[in-house]
């Protein structure tokens, strides 16, 4: 079964062409700069070189046009028809209350989306772009869903209300969501597999940390917290969000630089986190460079994501009373060995153990076991997949379909 894994950005489109009777990826790809005056397109096979070309992409049907026609052409092409795409998969960051698990995409999914643009400003319209380009094209193909907030259905009410008069999670549904969930299942299920037990008696704290972060921790097989919430600015600071802060530092900014809440939005969205802080980068390969050179402002910064992470593993530590296993993924969470050893030293009371030989020797963005001997804890680096994972369910709904 061939499937295709789409996942729209404002202006990017990504996909991916999976085989699932191998789990191959036939071809990979970036659309970039849609809507602009030119366009950028990179299509990736395996043994081959890349190709890159400039189109003009107008909106997301025409890179998606695009696409189709160069997975199916001769010389580019892995396939021979889009006629071979059983099915399409397609990364959608929230799905509100209403879609709690993967589905597929009829009308009234469709209707929902959109009625839940206004909590989801940012990624909702893309997505929906991306899926409306796809029904087009694609007619009789089965469109997917699968949301990265579904992970967090499980989480109880006690944690998901925010603690603001309850008429706001009544009139606008503010309540903690959750994001990155499509990832922190990925490797939560891939921990329970080399931990050889099922995910259903294990206590997992996943680290998603890339330029957006979030930790997770699941319990027994149910997400029962997660450091992101109403949008993915919560929890701890990130590349270049802030992450959870006061909420009065907000109004009080507001009113002494006489700033909107756009403006407002935009400071702790894109000024912020490790960029606002050291001055230098949001990129942690830049700014340990600066710290090392003797900058404090970046030294400071990566002082700061180490200490607010190490906080929220203690309190999921906490909450599910120990942990089996602490996983640490995406690009930070994967190529950063230096953040592993901080996050996870010190913490030895907690039976955390972490082989900081082991720890700094493991190759970037491969599994590896870096517990130390006598750790209770696992320290796992797992690498993320969440585009496997999209087409994984698709799969399995494509399939119940046809069954
Ligand atoms: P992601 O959003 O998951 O793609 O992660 C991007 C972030 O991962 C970058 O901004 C870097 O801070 C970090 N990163 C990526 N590669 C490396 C690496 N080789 N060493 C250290 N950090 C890295």
């Amino acid at each position: 079964m061939k499937i295709l894994v789409i996942n729209s950005g404002s202006s990017s489109l990504k996909y991916q062409l999976f085989d699932m009777t191998t789990g191959d990826v036939l071809a990979k790809g970036l659309c970039e700069r849609i809507g602009g005056e030119v366009g950028i397109i990179t299509h990736k096979r395996p043994g081959f070189e890349p190709y890159k070309a400039e189109p003009v992409l107008p909106d997301h049907g025409a890179a998606l046009s695009l696409v189709l026609g160069i997975i199916t052409d001769k010389e580019l092409g892995v396939i021979a028809n889009i006629d071979e795409i059983e099915a399409v998969g397609h990364r959608v960051a929230h799905g509100g209350e209403m879609l709690k698990k993967s589905s597929l995409i009829g009308e009234k999914e469709l209707e929902y989306l959109y009625s839940i643009v206004d909590i989801n400003p940012l990624h909702g319209p893309p997505a929906i772009k991306g899926i409306e380009a796809c029904k087009k094209l694609l007619p009789t193909v089965p469109q997917i869903g699968v949301f990265d907030t579904s992970y967090y259905s499980t989480i109880p009410e006690h944690t998901y209300i925010c603690p603001l008069p309850y008429e706001y999670y009544e009139k606008y549904k503010i309540r903690r969501y959750g994001f990155h969930g499509t990832s922190h299942r990925f490797v939560t299920g891939e921990c329970a597999k080399v931990m050889g037990k099922p995910a259903e008696e294990l206590k997992i704290i996943t680290c998603h940390m890339g330029n957006g972060s979030s930790i997770t921790a699941t319990k027994y097989g149910k997400a029962i917290d997660t450091s992101m919430g109403f949008t993915p600015q919560d929890g701890v600071m990130m590349g270049t969000r802030s992450g959870a802060i006061d909420p009065s530092v907000l109004t009080y900014i507001m009113k002494a630089e006489g700033i909107s809440a756009q403006e407002m939005d935009d400071i702790i969205n894109r000024k912020s986190g490790l960029l606002g802080i050291s001055g230098v980068s949001n990129d942690c390969r830049e700014i340990w460079e600066a710290a090392n050179a003797g900058n404090k402002r970046a030294e400071l910064a990566m002082k700061m994501l180490v200490g607010g992470v190490k906080k929220i593993v203690g309190s999921y530590l906490a909450e599910m009373n120990g942990a089996d296993a602490i996983v640490f993924t995406a690009g930070i969470g994967e190529n950063d060995y230096l953040v592993r050893q901080l996050v996870c030293e010190d913490m030895d009371y907690c039976g955390i153990k972490i082989d900081v030989e082991k720890n700094a020797k493991a190759p970037k963005g491969t599994f590896n076991d870096i517990t130390a001997p006598g750790g209770k804890v696992k320290i796992f680096v797992i690498p993320t997949d969440e585009e496997y994972m999209i087409a994984k369910d698709t799969q399995t709904i494509a399939q119940n379909l046809v069954n």
